[in-house]
């Protein structure tokens, strides 16, 4: 029987708009859904959107079953639990803010109540709160970092004394757990006018070298992804109209950006 592939819809602004006619038209691919993750528990963080929104499906397309965390959405979170349930995947919406040391802790509480264990942890959310570094206000400061950096710290604390307790489950995984960081390209690269926000992605960067040497022979692996450019809420200002996105795409060799999945 031929794989089942993930749908994905075509792209709200269509790449055409773009000043590259002569150039190929973008595809956005298709994924086989091999269901490579079967029996492998999953927590998203600020998964209601964008990419977290993404990673979320896609963990579910293949066999995952999936904690969708949100701070805001709610009924986005729950639609996307609807669809995972439709196509006979285990999922559910847990509310929780992720810069919140309890709430992070009950969450994990519940995904074991839940689930049994984790296996997976996708280190998502995040924020902007853009200013000149001169009227930049503390308050825009720390928030940005407890969110982007610390946030990230926590869930990762409770993962791996998760990930400790249980150990490597053969017929599962052949790691204790995974722990996938999402960083930025402005982990290494400089961003004016926002340095709370470069500063937190540099920091996810060291913190997540840092914690994959230290757990590696507990046999837990954590990585990070550093994206360029993806048409999310986060960055709407940089795509919201043809003269943004062709601006955007100077920048971008491969002259697209990227594309979640809705
Ligand atoms: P997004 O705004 O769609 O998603 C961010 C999510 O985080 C939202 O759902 C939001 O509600 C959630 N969130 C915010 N504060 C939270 C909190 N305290 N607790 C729990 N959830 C919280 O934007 P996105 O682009 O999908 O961003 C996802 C990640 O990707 C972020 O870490 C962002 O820094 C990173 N990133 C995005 C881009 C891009 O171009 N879009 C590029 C590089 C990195």
């Amino acid at each position: 029987m031929p794989p089942e592939a993930v749908s994905r819809p075509k792209p709200k602004m269509p790449h055409a708009q773009n000043n590259f006619t002569d150039l190929p038209k973008p595809v956005v691919p298709k994924t086989e859904n091999r269901k490579l993750l079967r029996g492998q528990k999953a927590i998203v963080t600020g998964a209601s959107s964008g990419i977290g929104r993404s990673i979320a499906l896609a963990l579910g397309h293949a066999g995952a079953d999936v904690c969708i965390n949100y701070v805001a959405g709610e009924d986005k979170a729950q639609a996307m639990v609807d669809e995972l349930r439709g196509h006979g995947h285990t999922a559910f919406a847990y509310r929780a803010d992720v810069s919140n040391e309890d709430d992070v802790a009950k969450m994990f509480q519940s995904v074991r109540d839940e689930f049994g264990t984790v296996d997976i942890l996708i280190n998502n959310a995040g924020l902007q709160q853009d200013a000149p570094i001169d009227q930049m206000t503390l308050a825009q400061w720390n928030k940005v970092i407890s969110v982007n950096l610390t946030g990230q710290f926590l869930c990762s604390r409770e993962a791996i004394r998760e990930f400790k307790r249980r150990g490597v489950r053969p017929e599962i995984s052949c790691c204790a757990g995974k722990i996938i960081c999402i960083s930025s390209v402005h982990e290494v690269i400089p961003w004016a006018g926002h340095v709370n926000y470069a500063a937190s992605k540099g920091g996810v960067m060291l913190m997540m070298k840092s914690m994959a040497q230290e757990v590696a022979p507990f046999r837990i692996r954590v990585n990070s992804i550093a994206p360029g450019a993806i048409r999310t809420p986060i960055n709407m200002q940089a795509w919201d109209t043809p003269e943004h996105y062709n601006e955007l795409l100077k920048l971008i060799p491969y002259k697209r950006i990227g594309e979640p999945e809705e």
